[in-house]
C-alpha cells in the first residue's frame, strides 16, 4: 500500500519553533501574551479590517459575533446551507433559529435571489433575521456586492464566514473584511493553522473590545471576581498564536501552492467528459483551499461515490462536497430557501461534487498518483455499458 495522501494536512514552515520557544523562555504560557497581541495586529494589517481578536476556534468567533449582535432566544439567523456545520451551530447555542439559504451556480455560495426571497417573506411575517452568515466555500468569495446590497437594503448585518478563505480576495479586497464581522479558522486542515484557533475581525473597534470582554469570562473591572453578564472562555493561547504568526508569514506561498495544485488538476482532468471544476468568479482570487469539481453522471457514466471509493481504496483521502445543512438530521424541519423553485443548487453540488487532496505540501508525484487513479477510473467507466 502506498502512503496515505491527506485532503489538507498541516504545513509548517519551520519558523514556528522560534515563536513557541520564545513563549516558553518568557513563560508566556497563557491565553494572552505578546504573540496573541502581535498575531491580532498582523491579521489586521493583512486583511485591512480595523480590529481583530484571536480566539480558540472559528466556531467561537462566530458565536461571539452572534452574541455581539444580540442574537438570542426566538431570533432568526439566515445562513448558507452548503457549508460545514460549525457555521450554523452557534445560532443554536444562542437559542435562535437558523434559516438556510441555497447556493447559486457561479460561486457555489449564497444565492442573492434566494436571500431576497427569504428576507421579503421575513418582512411580511414581521421577523427579520438578526444576522446573515455568508460562507466563502473552499476559498471562493460569495457574490459580496449583491449580498451586501441586499443586507443593507433590509438593514441586516452580515457575518462573513471566511474560515476557508483566508488569503482570497474579492475585487482586490481581502476576504473576511466585507461583513459587519468576519471570522477565520486556524483548524488543522485550513490553509494556515495554529492546530486549533480562530479570529474575529471587524471595523467596529468597540465591538471587538466588547468581544475581548466576553471571551475572557465577562469579568467586570473589580479586584474581586465580579460578573454581571454571561461570558465565555474563548481566548487563544500565546503558544498557538506563535504558530499562527509564523504561518501567516507564508500565507502567500500557501495560496500559490494550492492554486498551482488546482491548475495541475484542471490541466489533467478538465477534458474528461462530465467533469466540471468549481468556477472562479471574475475579479476574485480564490485561495483554492480545496480543489472541488462536479461529475455529471450522464456524461461521465460514473457516480461520485464510485470515484471516491476507488480513491480511498488507493489510500487517497478525497471527500464529497459538504452535505447541505438543510438536509442534516440535526436541522430537520428548519426553513430553507432554494435558489429557484426548480433548481436546488446545494443539493446538486452535494450529489455530484468531490474535493481532491489539495495540501500545499503535497508533492507532484503524490498529485500524479491522484490524477492517474482519477483518469483510470473515469476511462474505465466510459468503456462499460451505461450505468445510468
Ligand atoms: C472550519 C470551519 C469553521 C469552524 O472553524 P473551527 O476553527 O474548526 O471551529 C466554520 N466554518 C467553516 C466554513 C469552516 O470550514
Amino acid at each position: 500500500m502506498q502512503p496515505k495522501i491527506f485532503l489538507s494536512p498541516p504545513h509548517m514552515s519551520g519558523n514556528e519553533h522560534q515563536y513557541i520557544m520564545e513563549a516558553f523562555e518568557t513563560n508566556w504560557i497563557a491565553p494572552l501574551g505578546p504573540n496573541v497581541d502581535a498575531f491580532e495586529k498582523e491579521i489586521v494589517s493583512y486583511t485591512g479590517a480595523r480590529e481583530a481578536i484571536a480566539v480558540s476556534s472559528g466556531t467561537a468567533a462566530i458565536h461571539l459575533a452572534l452574541s455581539l449582535l444580540g442574537v438570542t432566544k426566538g431570533d432568526r439567523v439566515f445562513c448558507s446551507s452548503l457549508t460545514f456545520v460549525a457555521s450554523a451551530n452557534p445560532i443554536v447555542y444562542q437559542g435562535a433559529e437558523p434559516v438556510f439559504i441555497d447556493s447559486e451556480p457561479e460561486t457555489w455560495n449564497m444565492s442573492p435571489k434566494a436571500l431576497v426571497r427569504g428576507l421579503k417573506e421575513a418582512v411580511m411575517a414581521g421577523r427579520l433575521p438578526k444576522a446573515v452568515i455568508v460562507v466563502n466555500l473552499y476559498g471562493q468569495s460569495a457574490k459580496m456586492d449583491e449580498l451586501l446590497s441586499v443586507c443593507n437594503q433590509y438593514d441586516v448585518p452580515m457575518i462573513e464566514d471566511a474560515a476557508e478563505s483566508l488569503g482570497s480576495s474579492y475585487k482586490g479586497k481581502a476576504s473576511g473584511s466585507f461583513g459587519k464581522f468576519g471570522i477565520f479558522s486556524f483548524n488543522g486542515n485550513k490553509i494556515i493553522t495554529t492546530s486549533g484557533g480562530g479570529m474575529l475581525v471587524s471595523n467596529d473597534i468597540e465591538a471587538i473590545q466588547r468581544a475581548r470582554f466576553l471571551a475572557t469570562q465577562a469579568r467586570d473591572p473589580a479586584p474581586h471576581y465580579q460578573h454581571s453578564i454571561l461570558g465565555y472562555n474563548y481566548r487563544m493561547s500565546n503558544i498557538l498564536a506563535g504558530i499562527g504568526r509564523a504561518q501567516l508569514q507564508v500565507l502567500e506561498d500557501r495560496v500559490e501552492a494550492r492554486r498551482r495544485i488546482y491548475n495541475h488538476y484542471y490541466r489533467e482532468l478538465s477534458q474528461i467528459p462530465g467533469v466540471h471544476f468549481m468556477p472562479e468568479l471574475e475579479n476574485t482570487r480564490t485561495n483554492r483551499w480545496l480543489t472541488a469539481l462536479t461529475i455529471k453522471v450522464d456524461e461521465a457514466n460514473i457516480f461520485v461515490k464510485q470515484l471516491l471509493a476507488s480513491l480511498n481504496e488507493n489510500n487517497i483521502e478525497a471527500r464529497p462536497v459538504w452535505k447541505p445543512l438543510h438536509l442534516q438530521p440535526l436541522f430537520q424541519g428548519v426553513k430553507y430557501y432554494p435558489h429557484d423553485e426548480n433548481e436546488h443548487v446545494a443539493e446538486r453540488l452535494f450529489q455530484t461534487g468531490i474535493c481532491l487532496p489539495s495540501g500545499s505540501n503535497m508533492t507532484e508525484d503524490e498529485q500524479n498518483r491522484v490524477i492517474d487513479i482519477f483518469k483510470e477510473v473515469c476511462e474505465e467507466a466510459l468503456t462499460i455499458e451505461g450505468i445510468v
